[in-house]
Parts: structure tokens; C-alpha cells; sequence
């Protein structure tokens, strides 16, 4: 059953009992978790001192730094809602998100502050009134932000304070403990824009909890475990994977400041991580890392993948390569991420019908279900609409009323993924609902013919989606990239698809390119492609 209302009760209760465990790694410095509520109330105390209260929107505009935990916990310790913004928005993107949530104050980094922030928050088209700036001098850590000095002298203004200087002169602050309301809104998470524009899903303080608790339960977290963060902490798999799960189970979290081969790569060098959770697209990367060894990943007791389909071909490769078994978790944004995951130490069982790998089984206090068009449950065996509820679905969308009525009703939401489950209870997704093709009135799913792509050893990624056809209606196109040094033709690359699909499903046409558009998550954006 759900232990907590809230991450900040399961936060108390570590720092009650250890304090000085180390909450966050980064670079070569580490900070306890008594440092960070201090850090937190510091900065909760200098957004009160400036009239921002309960139920106040503080957008965290930054990359995966120690800060982005502060200011999470600084906004529940202010009664107020945190709203991730992914730093490598530009100004169009970020206007759109901080007008949408009604942002008050914004706590970013000095580089992003200069490059796009101090431009969109100096034209007043947001409600933004107040801007935190962090920078390395916060963090007495090694790193390659050398230019800061220079650019944080920079930073003047009377809305503008230094988070460095918000340390200082609130240090020591006692930080108001009274209850959190589980069911009032602890974060927006805008949803990744894969379908169209990305979406504030409300993310409440219980459901926050109950899906740290998930990861803590079913991935068997505990204090000693050490958390590899490698998805972007804006998203729902890193904010609930990475931070929640870290801070429900009392463990350290390691942050790396970017996604790369070679930095991840030393990061997990240096600090052995235990467990990590990110979308598929990390996991090729780092295994086509240079200098990668299986070695280097044999302290990861626990690896998932959530956010996107998983090829097996592609799984296959991953655990040759660098000796990882990737594990499938599923969930969206809407779900505060964990619905489904396949236990661990548990082999994954594959769909007979489509070669897909199961996305496991729901996870406790967790009702899955397959629905028809029309609502009617449908029984093992059959496609349709995933629909889930439990305690981690959110109550609705940030101000967009029709489409929470339209995706929510009665605490269930219809995921928009089609799927079904076997007798013995495994789920398994097809694809996305909105993504179906329909090529002379057969029913195409792209994701099945990318898998069939993906297994021939020449392609590196594949996506598949429908264009117009006057004769067929949509006919199915593919665009490939290549593995470094490979070669294939279109022909031969249709004829490989022939030998293992039906007809109808097989590309007509081939596309190469060097690399598939993705979006922040790491997601293939067929919409795109389109
Ligand atoms: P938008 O809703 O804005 O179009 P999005 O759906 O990609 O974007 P997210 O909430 O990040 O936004 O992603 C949730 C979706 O990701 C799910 O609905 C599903 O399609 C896909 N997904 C998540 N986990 C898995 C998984 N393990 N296997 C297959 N697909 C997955
Ligand atoms: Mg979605």
C-alpha cells in the first residue's frame, strides 16, 4: 500500500535518521542530505521573503544539476508547484511553458540565464517576477563551467538574486514543516510532445510518493544503492526514477551535468552506480561508448528502459556489447510514470503475434486494463486501449480541462497506446493509437516493422510511419540510419522486410538519413517524419 502523502515525508524521515548520507554525487563532490534540505529551506525562505506563496508556480529551468533537487524541494517546502522545463528549450519554447503554467519565479543556471532566459523574462510576456541563478560557485565542485565567474558578476537586477548569495543569507533558516496535502499538485510535468504540443500533466504530492515507492519496492532500493542519473531530470522517468526514487529510499543519486558517452562513462567509473532507468536511445549510446568494457557496468544490479519501445534485436546487442539485461518499465507522464515493469530477475516474455517484448505487469495498487472504442473491457488475447488507474494517474492536465475529460474519467486514463495482455496477466503494446497506418484498409502498426528493420545488422535506427496514397489510402515508408560503415539498399532492405511480413506491411519506399529527428526524451519523432 502507499507508505507516504508525499516525497518530502519520506525526505524528513531520512534526514531525521541520516543526515549525513550523501543525497547527491556530482563531479567530484557530494552533498548530504542534511546540506540539501538546508540548501532547500534557504531557498524556500527567500521565495516566501518575496511574496511567493502556496499553490505559486517556480519553473526549474536547468540541466541535470544538484540545483534542480533544491529547487524541487524548495517549492514543496514553500506549499508551491515546481514546473521542469527542459534547458534545451529556446525562447519560444520556454515563453510557451512559463505562460502556460503561470510561472512566478524561475530558478536556472548563469548559461541559460544569458542565452535565452534574461531575453524572455525581460519582455513581460510571462508572470515571471522573480529569477534564482545558480552557477558553479555554488557548488564547490570540479567542472568544466570555468567562465562563470566573469558571467555571474554579471547577473544584476532587483528581480535577479544568485542562489549563492540566497545560501548565504538564509543559512540556518527552519524550514515550516506542516503537513503536505497528498492530493494537491506538487509538480506539472509537461508531457514529451511526441503526439503533439507537450501537455502539464498534475503531478500530486501522493502520486509523486507512491511512484517513488514503486521504484523503491519492485527494484529493490534501499539506502546503499547509488542511483546513476542519465535521463533528463525535467522528464518523468528522471524526476521519478532518478529523484523520487533516490529520495524515497534514502539513497545517493549521482547527476551528470550532460548526456554523453564519455562523461556518463566516468561518472559510472567513479561512483558505481547500483541502478539506472532511461529511455533505450542512453543505453545504445553508452554501449557504443569508446572504451566501454563490461567491466565498467557490472556494478548495475538493476537497469530499465522506459519511455519508448524497446527492440529485442536492439537488446540483444546492448547486452553483447556492454552486459547489461535491459529491464522494460512503461508509463507516461500521466502516470507519474511506473505502471507497468517487468520484475526483476524475472525473463521478459515476448508476444507470439508481434515478436514484442512484454512491458511486464502492473505494478501493485495498479489497475491495467484493454478497452474497446467504446469502453467495453476486453478479455486476454484481444487489442486495444491500454487503460490504467491507481494512486500515480494524475487528476488532469494544467488548465486544459477538454483534454482531461477526454483522457480522464473516473481516475482511469486511456494511455492513447494499443495493446494487449496474455493469459497470464504479461502486457504487451503494439504501438501508439495515432500512429496506426492504414494501407488499403489493413491495419499497419509502424513499431513492428521498425523491429523487423532494426534486426538487419546494416540499420542503426528505423522509423516507420504512413504517407498518402491515392490508390492505397497510406502506403508504409521507412527512414533508416546506418551503422557506421555499413552498407544496404532500399531494395534490399524491402526484401528483407518480404521475408518477414506480410506484404501489406512492408515498406514501399526507403528513406536514408544520418541520423532520425528526436525529441528531449530521446524519442523518434515520427510526426516529424510525416
Ligand atoms: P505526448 O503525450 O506529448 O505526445 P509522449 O506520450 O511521448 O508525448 P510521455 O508521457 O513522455 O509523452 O510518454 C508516454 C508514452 O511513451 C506512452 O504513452 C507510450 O507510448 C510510450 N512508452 C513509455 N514506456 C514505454 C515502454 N516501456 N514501451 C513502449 N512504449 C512506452
Ligand atoms: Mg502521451
Amino acid at each position: 500500500t502507499p507508505e507516504y502523502g508525499s516525497v518530502l515525508d519520506a525526505f524528513d524521515a531520512h534526514i531525521a535518521e541520516n543526515p549525513d548520507r550523501d543525497a547527491i554525487a556530482y563531479f567530484d563532490g557530494a552533498i548530504t542530505y542534511r546540506e540539501l534540505d538546508d540548501r532547500a529551506c534557504a531557498l524556500a525562505a527567500a521565495l516566501s521573503t518575496r511574496g511567493f506563496g502556496p499553490g505559486d508556480r517556480l519553473a526549474l529551468y536547468l540541466q541535470n544539476d544538484p540545483a534542480f533537487v533544491v529547487g524541487l524541494l524548495a517549492a514543496w517546502r514553500a506549499r508551491a508547484v515546481a514546473v521542469p522545463v527542459n534547458p534545451m528549450n529556446k525562447a519560444r519554447e520556454v515563453t510557451y511553458l512559463l505562460q502556460d503554467s503561470g510561472a512566478a519565479a524561475v530558478l536556472t543556471l548563469d548559461g541559460l540565464y544569458h542565452s535565452v532566459l534574461r531575453e524572455v523574462v525581460g519582455s513581460g510576456s510571462t508572470a515571471v517576477r522573480q529569477v534564482f541563478v545558480a552557477s558553479a560557485l555554488d557548488d564547490q565542485t570540479r567542472n568544466d563551467r570555468r567562465v562563470l565567474p566573469a558571467t555571474a558578476a554579471a547577473i544584476t537586477g532587483p528581480d535577479v538574486v544568485l542562489l549563492s548569495t540566497v545560501y548565504a543569507r538564509f543559512a540556518g533558516q527552519a524550514c515550516a514543516s506542516a503537513p503536505t496535502d497528498p492530493a494537491s499538485p506538487a509538480v506539472l510535468t509537461y508531457t514529451s510532445g511526441t503526439t503533439g504540443v507537450p501537455k502539464g500533466a498534475i503531478n500530486t504530492h501522493r502520486g509523486l510518493a507512491f511512484a517513488g515507492q514503486i521504484y523503491r519496492e519492485w527494484m529493490g532500493l534501499g539506502s546503499d544503492d547509488v542511483i546513476l542519473g542519465i535521463a533528463p531530470l525535467f522528464h518523468i522517468t528522471g524526476l521519478v526514477g532518478h529523484v523520487c526514487a533516490a529520495l524515497v529510499s534514502g539513497c545517493r543519486l549521482v547527476l551528470v551535468h550532460r548526456f554523453e558517452g564519455s562523461v556518463v562513462l566516468d561518472a559510472i567509473r567513479e561512483h558505481r552506480p547500483t541502478f539506472t532507468v532511461g529511455a533505450i536511445t542512453a543505453f545504445t549510446n553508452l554501449a557504443g561508448a569508446e572504451g566501454a568494457t563490461k567491466e565498467d557496468f557490472a556494478s548495475l544490479r538493476a537497469v530499465y528502459s522506459g519511455g519508448a519501445p524497446i527492440a529485442p534485436e536492439l537488446r540483444e546487442r546492448i547486452r553483447d556489447r556492454i552486459g547489461i539485461v535491459i529491464h522494460n518499465i512503461y508509463g507516461m507522464t500521466e502516470t507519474t510514470s511506473p505502471a507497468h515493469a517487468v520484475p526483476l530477475g524475472v525473463a521478459t516474455p515476448v508476444d507470439p503475434g508481434t515478436g514484442a517484448l512484454s512491458i511486464g505487469l502492473p505494478v501493485f495498487n495498479t489497475r491495467a486494463r484493454i478497452l474497446d472504442d467504446d469502453g467495453t473491457v476486453l478479455p486476454p488475447g484481444k487489442l486495444g486501449e491500454l487503460a490504467i488507474s491507481g494512486p500515480q494517474v494524475v487528476p488532469g492536465y494544467w488548465n486544459k480541462p477538454v483534454d482531461t475529460a477526454d483522457r480522464i474519467t473516473g481516475g482511469e486514463i486511456r494511455t492513447g497506446d494499443v495493446g494487449l495482455m496474455d493469459a497470464e496477466g504479461w502486457f504487451y503494446l503494439v504501438d501508439r493509437k495515432s500512429d496506426v497506418i492504414i494501407a488499403s484498409g489493413y491495419k499497419v502498426w509502424p513499431r513492428e516493422v521498425e523491429d523487423v528493420l532494426l534486426g538487419h545488422p546494416a540499420v542503426r535506427e528505423a522509423a516507420v510511419v504512413g504517407v498518402p496514397d491515392e490508390y492505397r489510402g497510406q502506403t508504409v515508408r521507412a527512414v533508416v540510419s546506418l551503422r557506421a560503415g555499413a552498407a544496404v539498399t532500399d531494395g534490399e532492405l524491402i526484401a528483407f522486410c518480404r521475408d518477414r511480413l506480410a506484404a501489406y506491411k512492408c515498406p514501399r519506399a526507403v528513406e536514408f538519413v544520418g541520423e532520425l529527428p528526436k525529441n528531449a526524451a530521446g524519442k523518434v519523432l515520427r510526426r516529424g517524419l510525416r
